[in-house]
């Protein structure tokens, strides 16, 4: 999930005043509106998910095509009692975002697809690190250490599980239970 979250502050960045792409967790009713305001809600579209542990949990709950304030305010209780927060962003998809359709480019468009960080078989956002793996293989003795030896991505949507190993392919010696208990 980090590689998200850089990512949506790298696209701030980079398409700076011109968009109002962003995203906040909020836990009251007050963050929620004030965050919409700034997105400058209803005539912009706001994605209201699920909630843990401050990232987006599309798989608990996922509420597109709010249009007004009553029906945000139904969504954001709604999910707040089942989440204890409620994960907020705008909606980028075109035509719930007039600013997006006037003024971002096809190279933000690249960004955004890029660091949303996809599902790469069913595309649905928040395709993320849930587990890593330990065993990197000690440089002396080649047994598996204490080491990160992958991170392992999973789409919450599909289930698709995809193993990324880790740059080093031994680890060090010293944090192998046998050469260096
Ligand atoms: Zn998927
Ligand atoms: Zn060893």
């Amino acid at each position: 999930m980090k590689d998200r979250v850089s990512g949506l502050e790298l696209i701030g960045q980079y398409a700076g005043l011109s968009t109002n792409f962003g995203h906040t967790v909020v836990t009251d009713l007050t963050g929620a509106s004030v965050f919409a305001e700034r997105a400058r809600f209803p005539g912009h579209g706001v994605i209201v998910m699920g909630c843990v542990d401050q990232q987006p949990t599309p798989a608990r709950a996922l509420i597109k095509d709010i249009d007004d304030w009553a029906e945000l305010q139904r969504a954001i209780e709604g999910v707040i009692a089942l989440c204890g927060a409620a994960f907020v962003e705008t909606d980028m998809r075109a035509h719930r975002n007039p600013t997006r359709m006037r003024t971002i480019k096809r190279a933000t468009l690249d960004l955004v697809r890029r660091f949303r960080s996809l599902c790469p078989i069913c595309e649905r956002p928040g395709f993320a690190i849930t587990k890593r793996l330990s065993g990197l293989p000690c440089s002396w003795c080649g047994g598996p250490t204490l080491a990160l030896k992958a991170d392992v991505y999973s789409c919450e949507g599909c289930g698709y599980r995809e193993e990324r190993p880790v740059k080093a392919a031994t680890a060090d010696p010293g944090q192998c239970g046998e050469c260096n208990p």
